[in-house]
């Protein structure tokens, strides 16, 4: 297979993975990781100087910081990307994410919304007090210190379940890979805005 096959192939994959994902914005992250997972060869100067400008600012959007200022820098990025890039891969790279950024997307994240729910930042963690056992696992996990609670000892009793610190969590989602015992659950806004009219 010539070198150039294969990249055909690898593009392919890569839209493949994208298309599995309903956020546009997580659509253009999955194709800017994958630009970036290759050495830079810098030959054209819009994309080795944005490639890296553009993860940065697609990340902002997925955990909720993103700006007006975002979308106007990808916009410019991708649009020099497009004109300038050399090569297929930076140039179908930068016309994907253009693309992306007709939607609405970009600006519903900066309103506060993944309608996908795919999104980190939009999302909040809790621990359902019922199915925690007090293993501590998660408190382990979390590098944010935003999980309380004491590891339970045998035969002493008293002990209560874990809880979520909301102002300290920042929605990495480590605590949900290690509980073992399905006691931590994610809600979006709108969900937690349902329940608390139906209080
Ligand atoms: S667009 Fe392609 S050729 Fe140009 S710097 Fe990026 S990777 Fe290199
Ligand atoms: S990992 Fe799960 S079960 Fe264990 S303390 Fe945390 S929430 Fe509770
Ligand atoms: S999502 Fe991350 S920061 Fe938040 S409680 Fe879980 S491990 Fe801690």
């Amino acid at each position: 297979m010539t070198q150039e096959k294969k990249k055909q192939v690898k593009m392919k994959d890569v839209q493949a993975i994208a298309d599995e994902k309903s956020c546009p914005v997580q659509r253009s992250l999955v194709f800017i990781e994958e630009f970036l997972a290759e050495p830079m060869c810098g030959r054209c100067f819009p994309c080795s100087m944005g490639s890296y400008e553009s993860r940065i600012r697609v990340k902002r959007f997925i955990d909720g910081s993103a700006s007006e200022d975002d979308i106007a820098t990808l916009k410019k990025i991708s649009s020099q990307m497009l004109t300038a890039s050399m090569c297929k891969k930076g140039k179908d790279t930068a016309a994907y994410i253009a693309e992306q950024l007709e939607t609405d997307a970009f600006s519903e994240h900066i309103a506060g919304s993944c309608t996908p729910n795919e999104c980190s930042g939009f999302l909040t963690y809790f621990i359902i007090p019922d199915n925690c056992t007090m293993c501590g696992d998660c408190l382990d996990a979390c590098k944010d210190f935003a999980i309380y609670g004491e590891k339970i000892k045998p035969f002493i009793s008293g002990y209560t379940p874990f809880e979520i610190a909301q102002k300290r969590c920042t929605k990495c989602g480590e605590c949900i890979k290690v509980c073992k015992y399905n006691a931590i659950i994610t809600k979006t806004a709108k969900e937690i805005e349902k329940e608390n009219v139906g209080a």
